[in-house]
């Protein structure tokens, strides 16, 4: 089909779309994208959520009985990192059936894929329940422009399902955990060192705290799927010179979270556990998903993927958190499926790449998703 190489090519043209978060501009990828579904016939609103970010929602068709299939993806990427690129990361070079570039499993692809896939259906959608592409920015700075799209009333539409297009070499996952992260400071006087007794320490409390943290106790029982939560305390920084008895410290505690997990509760119990002397402040809080293997959809995503793995999907999840944290609860929780052409391992590397054939199958595999959802 002439389509699957489109997506290829498409993948490409938006790699050469500076769109680092938070440096570049994702205003150009955006209207790229607006533009050719908008000449095909979708309906295309922008959202911009601040200086050079912004979000498309395309939609196409739409019945009354049933709700349209909802596709998503991000544009934004993470910064190129300290080491020195081998390929050029804004030129989409091709190498080996491998396209480089900073975004190209994650996820430009997965993004070129599904509209491309949805481009193949732009005449035959009308009177089927449609389609709803949601293409939004700030995903790697905490999913800011999903959240955005899900607190502005009436920028999103309706979905029925919900298809995540992160990196996840086209494997249909079923869930990922959620994150919570946590600022905590004590406070103290000060005082020199060589009379703390007039002072109050705040590293002391500090220290305190993280001991209470190493074995923190969730209160819940593990998700069948996704395991425990878990919590890191990945910084601690307090005190200014030696010879000073410190007035604040501060802690950052990384929490991943299980599907269903109650993040205000779960600051409730941190709240207590840590007790008066440490002030708590929430830096990111994105909610874990997870859609039961049993669900028709899932199912039939599994069938349509079965051929093409060459063997029938298990129910596996994925470490890292999607938009759908977002998105999900504003469509009033669809079931999700995480199915992408970019390679989990490259997101985020030194000479990211993806595989030009998995773009190829993605689009095969989208189309074949999106015929059976609107019966087309
Ligand atoms: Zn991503």
């Amino acid at each position: 089909m002439t389509n699957e190489r489109n997506a290829v090519e498409l993948t490409k043209e938006l790699l050469q779309f500076d769109t680092i978060n938070p440096t570049g501009d994702e205003t150009g990828c955006a209207r790229h994208l607006g533009d050719l579904l908008a000449d095909a016939g979708f309906r295309v609103d922008y959202h911009p959520y601040g200086e050079r970010r912004t979000c498309v929602v395309a939609s196409i068709g739409g019945k009354a009985d049933k709700r349209p299939l909802g596709l998503t993806g991000h544009i934004d990427t993470v910064p190129l990192g300290a080491s020195p690129w081998r390929k050029d990361p804004f030129a989409g070079e091709t190498d080996a059936g491998r396209m480089y570039g900073r975004g190209s499993s994650d996820m430009k692809s997965g993004v070129a894929a599904f509209v491309v896939a949805a481009l193949a259906f732009r005449d035959r959608l009308a009177g089927s329940p449609g389609l709803e592409l949601v293409i939004t920015g700030g995903e790697e700075t905490g999913c800011e422009g999903a959240f955005h799209l899900a607190r502005k009333q009436g920028a999103l539409g309706r979905a029925g399902a919900l298809l995540v297009a992160e990196p996840t070499s086209n494997y249909p996952l079923v869930g990922h955990k959620g994150a919570f992260w946590l600022e905590a400071r004590t406070h103290g006087v000060t005082a020199h060192g060589s009379m703390p007794e007039r002072g109050d320490n705040a590293v002391y409390k500090a220290a305190r705290a993280v001991a209470a943290l190493e074995h923190f106790d969730f209160g819940i029982a593990p998700h069948p799927l996704l395991g425990a939560p878990t919590l890191n305390v990945g910084t601690f920084h307090g005190g200014l010179n030696i010879n000073s008895v410190p007035d604040e410290a501060r802690i950052g505690i990384d929490i991943r979270t299980v599907p269903g997990q109650d993040h205000n509760a779960l600051h409730e119990r941190l709240r207590e556990r840590l007790g008066p002397d440490v002030e708590l402040q929430t830096r990111l809080d994105v909610g874990g998903v997870h859609t039961d293997t049993r669900d028709d959809w899932v199912r039939e995503v599994f069938d349509v993927m079965t051929p093409i793995l060459g063997e029938a999907p298990q129910a596996r999840s994925v470490s890292y958190f999607t938009d759908a944290a977002a998105l999900r609860p504003a469509y009033g929780m669809p079931p999700t499926v995480i199915l992408g052409p970019g390679e989990p391992q490259m997101a985020h590397q030194t000479d990211e790449y993806c595989v030009a054939e998995r773009i190829r199958e993605a689009v095969g595999a989208y189309e074949e998703i999106i015929r059976r959802w609107c019966e087309v």
